[in-house]
Order: structure tokens, then sequence, then C-alpha cells
């Protein structure tokens, strides 16, 4: 007699196959509420490999809103026991989660996501949304946008192609300049630690059916890609919002923006080239293989123009919170605390960061202008992270801007 798959309910709808989420790589972009909804939602309908990056650690609240998270997990990072939770309820046999706990903003390599089908995006910010909603079109991968407020829920799927409305193209100018404002503090060098902290009010009944909604959409976007089956279309571009208060679920299309700076495409500005570095080699290094390969006259590029919602520079020199008294610091800066920016003295004496700091920040690296004890610091040092896409730009404006992938790191992290 055949054996009956685990799956066998859902392949007998019409037109699905299961192949597919057997195959499929879905990268999991936050692991709280609605990131646990994800989880569990792909992990019972089969899917084998997921990806989950998130920068927290389970607290007591959280508890009550997690299918995945324990009383035992209190102060464990969230990435990994979401990753744990996937593999402890798939149904898939041999399935496999990576997990990452970083800030997806800053230490999460672009080439994760390359390697990713399609990516699912629960965080709860503006300015990681737009960042992954940034990085996914660089990658033309396809993007699942979900957010909840209340037991209200919003979902938008993303076109991996550049002719369709994208998450940017939704959010108002002011959001956007809000979720600037985060990282950019003019008069500051350290982020905000209120910008980081979540108090929304939220409830796991919301974070259930944005989940649900979520994978279902996966699935749909997996037989769309391969096929373009009409009966799988992910509608790309609308927005699907459900209201509690009038109990109705409401979707209408996004019209592309005109202006956004969203749809290019790594493809459309010349291809990322492999290098085979990695995130653990010295930037002098770094720059001499680039200087072998393609020539003279490279920088390497922390920031780079094509994702504007970032700030990658690295602080040489800042001025102490509390003296003013010039302090080394070597370090990128988004890792600083507003303590890292107080001189010995004040720490020692246990004085209070009340200044804001004046910094130099350093943005781009040379062979010819760089200091030698930073060009001796590996790559990992100035903030970048493994598996990266960098950008190398010319002196030159006629020769453009070269997109390396350190895929010399894929041996571990390749997924
Ligand atoms: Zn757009
Ligand atoms: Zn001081």
């Amino acid at each position: 007699m055949k054996e009956t798959s685990l799956t066998d309910r859902q392949e007998r709808i019409a037109g699905f196959k299961q192949s597919l989420i057997d195959r499929a790589v879905i990268g999991v972009i936050g692991a709280g509420r609605t990131a646990n909804e994800v989880i569990k939602n792909l992990a019972l309908t089969g899917f084998r490999s997921i990806f989950v990056c998130d920068m927290d650690s389970v607290s007591d609240t959280n508890l009550p809103g997690t299918v995945l998270f324990r009383k035992a997990d209190v102060g464990e990072p969230k990435a990994r026991l979401a990753a744990e939770g996937f593999e402890r309820l798939a149904v898939a046999e041999g399935a496999k989660a990576r997990w990452l706990c970083a800030d997806a903003c800053y230490g999460l390599g672009e080439g994760v996501l390359r390697r990713c089908d399609l990516v699912i995006n629960c965080v709860d910010n503006t300015q990681t949304r737009l960042y992954i909603s940034r990085i996914c079109k660089l990658l033309e991968k396809p993007c699942v946008d979900i957010g909840i407020s209340g037991f209200d829920w919003t979902h938008m799927a993303s076109s991996p192609d550049s002719d369709k409305a994208c998450y940017a193209c939704v959010i108002s100018p002011r959001d956007a300049h809000e979720a600037l404002k985060r990282v950019r503090n003019s008069c500051d060098v350290t982020l905000s630690e209120a910008a980081k902290e979540d108090r929304a009010a939220t409830i796991i009944t919301a974070a259930a059916m944005a989940g649900g909604k979520a994978v279902e959409t996966a699935i749909k976007i997996l037989h769309y890609e391969e096929r373009e089956d009409r009966s799988y279309d992910p509608f790309y571009g609308v927005i699907t919002s459900y209201s509690a208060a009038s109990g109705r679920t409401e979707s209408f299309r996004v019209p592309l923006r005109e202006g956004c700076e969203n749809h290019l495409s790594y493809r459309e500005l010349g291809g990322i080239r492999p290098s085979g570095l990695s995130a653990d080699d010295e930037l002098g290094k770094v720059l001499e293989r680039v200087r072998e390969l393609y020539g003279e006259g490279y920088s390497l590029s922390l920031e780079k123009d094509c994702v504007p919602v970032s700030n990658k520079a690295f602080i040489r020199r800042a001025f102490c919170k509390c003296c003013q008294a010039p302090i080394e610091v070597y370090r990128p800066q988004f890792s600083l605390s507003d303590e890292d920016l107080l001189c010995e003295d004040c720490r020692a004496a246990g004085k209070i960061p009340l200044l804001p700091s004046r910094a130099e920040r350093i943005y781009r690296f040379s062979l010819a202008e760089t200091e030698e004890r930073i060009l001796g610091m590996k790559l990992r040092e100035l903030g970048v992270p493994a598996l990266h896409i960098l950008e190398f730009v010319s002196g030159d404006e006629s020769r453009l801007p070269l997109f390396l992938e350190l895929d010399g790191d894929g041996k571990e992290e390749n997924i």
C-alpha cells in the first residue's frame, strides 16, 4: 500500500506542488510575535529550510504571544529559539533552520538573503522594514511584509520585478523621515535607545492571522514564480488590511510611486561579482585583491548609494560625552553605546554620558589614503557582516561601481 504523505491533505488542493515547498529556502526577518506564527506555519506546511534573523532575547512579556518560546527560554536569543522551534515542529524530515542574532540592518550579510528564495519581513520598526525591502529589490527577491497593531494586521507582497509597487512606494514621507532619524541623528553618534524599544499594543490573534496570510502568500509566490499560475496569484503590490473594529478585510492595489528609490536591482547596476573574500580578511588585503582583479583606484564604500536607509560609518575619533576630551574609538558607529564614548577617566569616575558626541566618521577606504592601523583591521571589525555584498567605487566617473560578494564566508553560513 502506498504510504500517505504527512502533507497529503494540502497536496489535494488543486495545483498544489509540495515539491516547491520542499526545495524552497525562506528568510524570516524578526523572531517576535508575527515571526513565531510565520515559522510555525512554515514548519507545519512542510518547509525544510529557513533562515531567521533577530537581535533580541526573550523577555517575560514575550511569552503569552509566542508559540515557539517557553518560560525557561527567558534571556536566550529569539533567533536561536525560533530556529529550534521550527526544527521541533517541522513535518519535513531533516528540516533545518539557520539563525543569526543581529540587527538585520547592520549584522546581516546581503548574500544570506541572496541564497533565500523569498523573504518574509516580520520586524516591528520602519527602518528595518525599509532596509529589508530595499535589499530584496536589489537582489530581485520577492518579499512579504506583515505588520500588526492591536487586533489589526496588514500584509503586502513585493514583486522581484521593478514594475510593481513595493513597500517603500507605500510609506509616507513622514514615516520615512522618522526611520532615517533613528540612524542619522545629526547631533550625536550613538543610536537612540528609545528608538529600539518595542512597546506597541499587539495581541496573538492578530499575529496568528497575519502569520497565516504571510505563509499562504509565500506558498503562492513559489507556485506563481514557477509557472505563473493565476490561481496562485500572490497579488504583488496589493495591500491587504484587516480592521477588527469594522470586521472587514480590505485590499487595494498600490500605484507605483514615481521617484521611489527602491526599484533598481544589482543586475541593472552591473551585477554581483564573486570575490573569494571573507569578512575575516583584512581591509588592506581586500583592497589589494580588488586592485589585482579590477585595476587601480577603487575604494571600499561602507555606505552604498543604492541603499539609502542605513548608516554604516566607521568612527575613528570622538569626543568624550562628559568632558569633551578626544578619544580613539576605531569601531563601527552602529556598535557604539553612550558608555563607549566616555574617556577612561570619566568612565573610571562613574560619570554619566550626557553630552552629544562629535565624531570623525569614515565611509570610504582606499590603499592610498587609509591609515595603516585601519588597513590591518578585519572587515568584520569595520562592521561588515559575513557574506555581505560590498560596493567599491572608482574616482574615475566613467567606471561603474563594483559589487563584490564575500563568498569566502559561504562555507559556514551558506544556506
Ligand atoms: Zn517602490
Ligand atoms: Zn571624559
